[in-house]
């Protein structure tokens, strides 16, 4: 089986525990407005890989990878589903940490088969939550929460590692009430490790206009990081009250 691959970064920093092989996988059903690769939204393009070939990659490099591992990534890596559990199978064989990034979009109690091979050989999943209220994620991204949310609370029920990332964008998400309602929501859950609250920058604008697309964010300022420190601040305390 091969898979459908944008393009593979080595000793990636950020995807991740340690340092580590990110694997973009093409297609992407989501349409977030703020999104960074829309070059990988369509499955044409790219490059078929076979698992080995990838692991391949992991080898010329095991040595810087030993604290780290392999990201799926993207695009939406469960649009793959079958070949990605497949890379992740083989890569476990081989004593490799896994980690899923990923919107969760994809995600359905009809699939739960699917859904528990893949969990059985994922390390970590990374989840983006992009928006806590149903109808401004719908806006956002142009599906609804619920998959994202019912993968979450099947991620808890099956113990497994997740850390959650946001993204803060002024006038969309840069907000103390929703900021709030996420931290309440997320309160829920024993099974999240870590939060990564992310600002909302404008340096995807280039590759838009490169690729003829208009930029869907038009003028909406950056936020910074000190904009991202308050929020997750805000994610935090909220979180606490729940748990009180
Ligand atoms: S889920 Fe990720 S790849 Fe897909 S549109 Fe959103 S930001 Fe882009």
């Amino acid at each position: 089986m091969t898979g459908h691959i944008h393009s593979i970064e080595s000793f990636g920093t950020v995807d991740g525990p340690g340092i580590r092989l990110v694997v973009f996988f093409k297609g992407c059903p989501m349409r977030c407005l703020y999104c960074h690769n829309p070059d990988t939204w369509k499955m044409s393009g790219g490059i078929d890989m076979t698992a080995e070939e990838i692991l391949d990659e992991y080898e010329k490099g095991k040595s810087f990878y030993k604290s780290g591992g392999i990201t799926a990534t993207g695009g939406e890596p469960l649009m793959q589903m079958e070949f990605l559990t497949e890379l992740f199978t083989k890569a476990k064989e081989r004593g490799i940490h896994t980690c899923l990034d990923t919107s969760g979009i994809l995600f359905s109690e009809e699939r739960a088969a699917e859904f528990d091979a893949l969990t059985e050989v994922c390390d970590l999943v990374m989840l983006d939550i992009k928006h806590i209220d149903d109808a401004e994620h719908k806006k956002l991204t142009e599906h609804s929460n619920k998959a994202v949310l019912e993968y979450l609370a099947y991620l808890a029920g099956k113990d497994k590692p997740v850390w959650i990332r946001h993204v803060v964008v002024p006038d969309i998400t840069l907000d103390d009430n929703y900021l709030e309602r996420l931290g309440q929501y997320l309160a829920r859950y024993r099974n999240i490790q870590a939060l990564d609250v992310l600002p909302y920058h404008s340096m995807a604008k280039k590759k838009y206009s490169e690729l003829n697309m208009e930029y869907p964010l038009g003028d909406t300022p950056d936020a910074t990081n000190d904009d991202a420190a308050r929020a997750r601040k805000i994610i935090i305390e909220s979180m606490k009250k729940e748990l009180w």
